[in-house]
């Protein structure tokens, strides 16, 4: 198994909106912002190449097609992503399966591309099978007004409409190596994916834990639709975390990749940094 992680390009979210009702004089200590009070996020998005053949992709980033109407994020260092994997021996054509953990523009826009200002988008990888939380789509198509300027129609519509959508009720394994669990909070059904690597089990966390600053329980973005949903989730996550030496991987924290977690008098903390070198694991710094 190989498992490679991809910066798909970042934006800038308001520090304020990121860590919720904790002060900024608690969170100015972990994580950087800029003189309008911006922290710098990522977007990334993780290849895993299975022992048995698959070739997984999960999240996709903002991709290009909304950049004007979401121009409010300042996005940078946008990338192809059909040019990432295939620096990484991987066409369009290969993927078999592609994850999102939900369909909030910062996830899912390069799920489906378009070939010119003027075609309607398609499916980016149409071979794959797009999995996605089945309360999540549900929200998507009947959003809550909290959510509904996140999603875009058009990243997901023409995936369904090629029938290469499946939609996830329950903990689901996608194959031997990897498997897909349901979280509520942040949105309800995201998906986070556990990858059992040799060396660990590894997961992405998705907006559960976008960051190695939100793993103290208490530290629930104000993008979060249902707070104590969120707290008791990542909870559920973190004490698992815990308990097995998982090793975390945060999709929007531009410092720290991936972690694992420590428990000390009942507050959960970063404990090693992990860097994943060649999609080998790990390699603790
Ligand atoms: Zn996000």
């Amino acid at each position: 198994m190989k498992i490679e992680l991809i910066e798909s390009g970042y934006f800038l979210a308001d520090g304020g909106a990121m860590f919720g009702a904790i002060p900024k004089a608690a969170w100015k200590r972990r994580y950087p912002y800029n003189d309008e009070n911006q922290c710098r996020l990522t977007m990334r998005c993780v290849l895993v190449r299975t022992g048995c053949g698959r070739v997984i992709l999960i999240d996709t980033g903002a991709g290009n097609k909304q950049l004007k109407a979401l121009s409010y994020y300042k996005f940078s260092e946008l990338i192809d992503l059909e040019e990432a994997l295939l620096s990484k021996g991987v066409t369009a054509d290969m993927v078999t399966d592609v994850v999102l953990s939900h369909l909030h523009f910062d996830h899912c826009g390069y799920a489906t591309v378009k070939d010119s200002p003027s075609h309607s988008a398609r499916p980016a990888f149409p071979n794959a099978t797009y999995w996605v939380g089945e309360t999540q789509w549900n929200n998507f198509i009947h959003p809550t007004p909290l959510e509904a300027d996140a999603y875009f129609p058009e990243n997901l519509l023409p995936v369904e409409e090629s029938g290469k959508l499946s939609l996830v009720s329950e903990d689901t394994d996608l194959c031997q190596e990897v498997s897909l669990r349901l979280y509520n909070g942040h949105t309800p059904g995201q998906l986070a994916v556990y990858m059992n690597h040799p060396s660990g089990t590894v997961v992405f966390a998705g907006d559960v834990i976008p960051l190695a600053a939100s793993v103290s329980a208490e530290w629930i973005s104000a993008y979060d639709t249902y707070p104590v949903t969120s707290y008791h989730e990542k909870v559920r996550m973190l004490e698992e975390a815990v308990l097995q030496n998982q090793i975390l991987i945060y999709c929007h924290d531009a410092y720290t990749a991936c972690s694992t977690i420590k428990k000390i008098n009942n507050f959960y903390k970063v404990d090693k940094k992990i860097a994943l070198q060649d999609g080998e694991l790990p390699q603790c710094q």
